[in-house]
This record gives structure tokens, sequence and C-alpha cells, in this order.
């Protein structure tokens, strides 16, 4: 595996034809998590994308490294339009699609330049690393390693032009990374990098680079506490890039005071119980400073673990990821799915989850007990992990959600209520079906799950007499299953009993997954054995109708009729 700065997300293979694949399969299998784009009805990856430009440009935007198998000029002009800001941008690489060659063209603060050594090894080619401090030093003096952060990038880059002019210079302080570089090494130079905590003095001659070796504690979290820790690190004379963490006492866990400052600085919120100094437990040598505001600095002196001071406050997100392809799983969920430790859910929707990065558990049971997971979620989260539950469709439909609030609602620990709970939605197998048939859902409709497992048949029967009284459209989830063979046929009567047999149903079996098909019916006509635990069955309302479509517009699913509710109810007008 190579070594991607870890702040990056894993990257973007972009294949635009399969003659790419075999290339972009070999870089892939060097970055843990990547993950090939491939142009739609082109060739076959993880990803299918329809637009090039469009979808580099949102990759771009949201800092995804991407290594597109195409011409660098195609890369290029795709990009154009979003190069002003230099400071925020992932690596971005152009291959060529038999692997002949690798081309770095954006991100040189961000390890573009590693990647393309790594890539061109890994292919046995020579990178086109451009960089003229890199071609001089064989690194960037500029793009230190994890752990450590520049002090001033302008300054930097005045520092390495005097090198590059003829300037020797001096290391002060441990920089294991620069061990192998051909620098013009002379410990009398005025020149020198500097490895400290220390704030940068404005010397010009000096290039700073900080170790994130430095805590701020704190027992209260008053609104100004992220502009207290400044002044503390100011008064002190240590650089804000030096600052690790900021620690509270685990009874803050939740308190928004703590999480805004740690945000507004920039470094992750830490936790730990007793004196909280103490209880860190910093590497020697370190120093202790109790500053004003009851701001309590630790100073050490080589880049801290934060993973290793005290936790972190968990995370829950319970999240939706829609019917099963991955263009309808949100940006939203991809992201909680990206950055969960732990992934728990039912083994189908843990397996639709993927690819998961090396490191993320999963959690997957065959059980239906939806509680016990749900509690298992809390007790992950509880320790500090981020974690992922996992419903297929809308996890608020008939899924974890509720579950997961029922847990919380009863839960003894109180360190379950401190986790960060999130709900994310997701595309329901009623609106994907919906949207494949055309707009059946267009007026009012009802979602109702036949399963009777959790309410008593009776009410079941109830709630479809007065929705079919009312004239609403239906849908129904889990409509039959081998537990439950007579239930639909049931339900169908009922149904009948008010509503005539003409009136439309869609089918939608497996929407948005392999194999998925979709029929347009009747009531009158519609039979339980035409539905199984994995169809979604949409039953219409009086006003429900369809119409023909072009031969040929079936869609994925080869539905030959549109069939919609219309917005207006009764005479139109
Ligand atoms: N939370 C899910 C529903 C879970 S209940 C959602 O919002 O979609 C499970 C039922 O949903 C199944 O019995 C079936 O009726 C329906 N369902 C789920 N995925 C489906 C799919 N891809 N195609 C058709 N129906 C689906």
């Amino acid at each position: 595996m190579a070594t991607l700065n870890p702040a990056l997300q894993p990257p973007a293979l972009i294949v635009l034809g399969p003659g790419a694949l075999a290339t972009a399969q070999r870089v892939k299998a060097l970055y843990a998590g990547a993950q090939i784009h491939a142009l739609q009805e082109r060739a076959q990856g993880d990803v299918a994308f329809s637009e090039l430009g469009d979808h580099l440009r949102e990759l771009y935007r949201r800092g995804t490294p991407l290594i597109a198998l195409c011409a660098a000029g195609i890369v290029i002009r795709c990009l154009a339009p979003l190069l002003a800001n230099k400071g925020i941008e992932p690596p971005v690489l152009a291959l060529a699609e038999d692997g002949s060659a690798v081309v770095p063209l954006l991100g040189g603060l961000t390890g573009v330049n590693v990647m393309a050594r790594e890539i061109g090894a890994a292919l046995g080619i020579a990178p086109a690393i451009t960089t003229s401090g890199e071609l001089r030093f064989g690194t960037c003096l500029l793009n230190p390693p994890e752990g450590y952060a520049l002090s001033s990038l302008a300054q930097g880059k005045r520092f390495v032009s005097d090198l590059l002019a003829g300037d020797t210079t001096r290391i002060d302080g441990d920089a294991p990374w620069l061990d192998n570089v051909d620098l013009p090494r002379d410990a009398a130079a005025s020149h020198a990098i500097r490895v400290s905590p220390q704030a940068w003095d404005g010397n010009p001659a000096h290039l700073v680079i900080h170790p994130r070796s430095v805590v701020a504690c704190a027992t209260d979290s008053p609104a100004l506490l992220a502009e207290y820790v400044r002044d503390a690190l100011k008064a002190n004379g240590v650089a804000e890039q030096a600052l690790a963490a900021l620690v509270a006492p685990v009874a803050r866990m939740g308190d928004a005071a703590f999480e805004q400052a740690a945000e507004a600085l920039g470094v992750p919120l830490r936790f730990v119980d007793g004196d909280l100094f103490d209880a860190l437990k910093l590497p020697e040598p370190h120093r202790r400073i109790d500053a004003e505001h009851g701001i309590t600095l630790g100073v050490a002196l080589e880049p801290l673990d934060v993973g290793a001071l005290g936790r972190a406050r968990g995370r829950l997100t319970v999240l939706g990821l829609g019917p099963g392809r991955a263009d309808l799983l949100t940006p939203m969920a991809r992201a909680a799915l990206d950055d969960a430790t732990d992934i728990v859910g039912y083994a189908t929707y843990v397996e639709m989850a993927g690819p998961l990065r090396p490191g993320q558990v999963r959690h997957a049971t065959d059980n239906r007990e939806e509680l016990q997971r749900a509690r298992h979620a809390f007790e992950l989260a509880s320790e500090g992990r981020r974690v992922a539950v996992v419903s297929s469709g809308d996890p608020g439909v008939f899924a974890m959600a509720a579950a997961v609030l029922e847990a919380l609602e009863g839960a003894q620990d109180p360190l379950w209520r401190r986790v960060d709970l999130q709900i994310v939605p997701g595309v329901s197998a009623a609106l994907a079906t919906a949207a494949q048939a055309g707009a059946p859902l267009g007026h009012d409709f009802c979602m109702l799950s036949l399963s009777d497992n959790l309410k008593p048949w009776a009410v079941i029967e109830k709630r479809l007499h007065h929705a079919a009284l009312a004239d609403l459209v239906m849908a129904f989830y889990n409509p039959i299953s081998r537990a439950r063979p007579w239930q639909l046929d049931r339900a169908l009567e009922i149904v009948r009993a008010v509503r005539a047999p003409e009136t439309r149903v869609v089918l939608g079996r497996d929407v948005g997954r392999p194999g998925e098909t979709l029929r347009a019916t009747t009531l009158g006509a519609l039979q339980s054995s035409d539905v199984d635990m994995r169809t979604m069955v949409i039953v219409g309302s009086s006003a429900t109708r369809g119409f023909g479509r072009e031969i040929g517009d079936g869609g994925a699913a080869g539905l030959l009729e549109w069939v919609y509710t219309p917005r207006w109810y009764g005479e139109r007008g």
C-alpha cells in the first residue's frame, strides 16, 4: 500500500473507456478505498458518471484526489474554472491509459508528487516531476509529513528560492524525514530549517515547521474559549499550528461551546477524566504551562498521537443507503460511511455499503433484533468510535432510526446520551419505485408495512380499510414473506372491497439493484404470487392513471406505461 497523506480521502480513478481499466486496477490496488469512476456505457467501474467535466469538478470541490486516465489537457480544461484558490487543492494527476506516463498536475502541497512517485514506482516508469525545489532536493520542503505543519507558506517559498539560488541551511530540531534529503547543509549557515512548537519569530532566513505537539486543556467552556486558547499560545510564544488537540473533561462531552472552540482552532476535541493534564500522560520531555482563563498548555517536542489522548466523543450516524445503486446513495450518507470506524447493520446492507476502507470494522448481523443492534451501536459509539448504522432506503421508514431512538430513550448508560447522533435520510423504496413508474405518488399517499411482526394484524386491517376509504395511494412495504403467507391476500381483499378492480398497481422488485423489474397491473389482476419480500407494491387511488410510452422508452426496468396520479383531484379546472 502507498502512503497517501492521511488527511486526504481515497483517490478517484477516472476512466473513459475499457482500454484504461487494467492500468486503473493496478493503481487502485495501491490506495485503500480508491474507487474507479467510469464513464457510463463506456466502461464498468465502481462508480458511474455521465459527464466528465461536471464529475471532475464535483470531486475536486469535495477535495477528492484525482487520477485521470486521459490526456492532461482534458483534465486541465475541465478543472480550469476552479483553480483560483491554491490553498485547498487535492492532488490531481493525469495517467496515460496504458500506464506509460504519469503527470502530477495540481496539489503540490497535498502530496501530488509523492503520489506520482508511488504510481511511477508501481508501474515501473519515471514520474514527470517538474517542481524545481523537489527536483533539486528530492522532496517538497513545503509539504512536511503528517504530524507537522508549515508555519508560513509565503516564507517557505522564499526560503526554498534562497536555497535554489545557492544559500545553505542548517537544521535545528528533529526532522527525521529530511535525513536522506539532499539539502545544501552547513551547520554554520545563517539559513535554518527549525522544527519546533515555538512560533516563527519573523526571521526571513528561517523555515519553521511545527510538530503538532501541543495540547490545550480547559475545564470550562466560555464563549471565547478559542480566543483564550489562542491568547494562551501567543503569550507563551507557542505557534497555533503546533496545537494538536483541545482537551476537556468527559462530563463536558456534547457541550457545544467546546465543539465550536475545537472547530475554530481546527483541532480534534478529546476528553479525559480527572485532572486533565495529568491524565493525558504526555510523552517526556514536555512542559506544563498554566495560562490565563484556566487554560493549561502541554508542550511536547514531537508530534502527539492524538488517538491516544483520552478519547473522542463518539458518533452514531443512522443512514439510508437508498434502494441499492451507488448513485442513489446521497453524498451525505456516503460521507458518513467514509468517516465511520464501524459499520453496523443487517449483513445484506453492510455489504451494500461497501467498498469499505481497510480498518473499517463490519458488524454484520443476521438477526432481526433491531433493538439489540441499536444498543450495540451505542456501546461502540460511547467508547468514542464513529459508527454508521445502515438501512436500505430511508432509515426512518420501517428501518433502524426508530430502533436507535428507542434504545436511546431507554438508555441506562449516561454516556449514550453524549454520543453525537445524526440521522441521514435516504431514497426510500416507494420513492425509487414511483420514479421508475412515473409519478404514482403525485398526490396524497400513505406508506404501510404489511408486517404484523411488530403490530397486531387487526391494526393493519383497520388502517388498510381507512386508507382505502380515504382514496389514498398506498405503498406497501414488507408485503409478504414465508412466515406471513396469507396476509397480502387478506389485505387485497380489504382494499378491493372499496376500490375498483381497474385501479392501477405498480410492482417494483429489486428496484435500483441488479435484476430490477417493474410491472404495471391492476388491483383486479394482482395476485399475491406476483409479489415477494423484495417487492414494493403501490396501489393507486381512483385518480391514478396510465398511458403508453414510446416503444423502447420503457426505462431500465422495461415498463411500457407511464403511471401517474394527477396533482388535481375531482373535476379539473
Ligand atoms: N427502509 C426501507 C424499507 C425497509 S422495509 C426503505 O425505506 O426503502 C423492507 C421492504 O421495503 C421490502 O419488503 C420491500 O417491500 C421494500 N424494498 C426495500 N428495498 C426495495 C427495492 N430495492 N425494491 C423494491 N422494494 C424494496
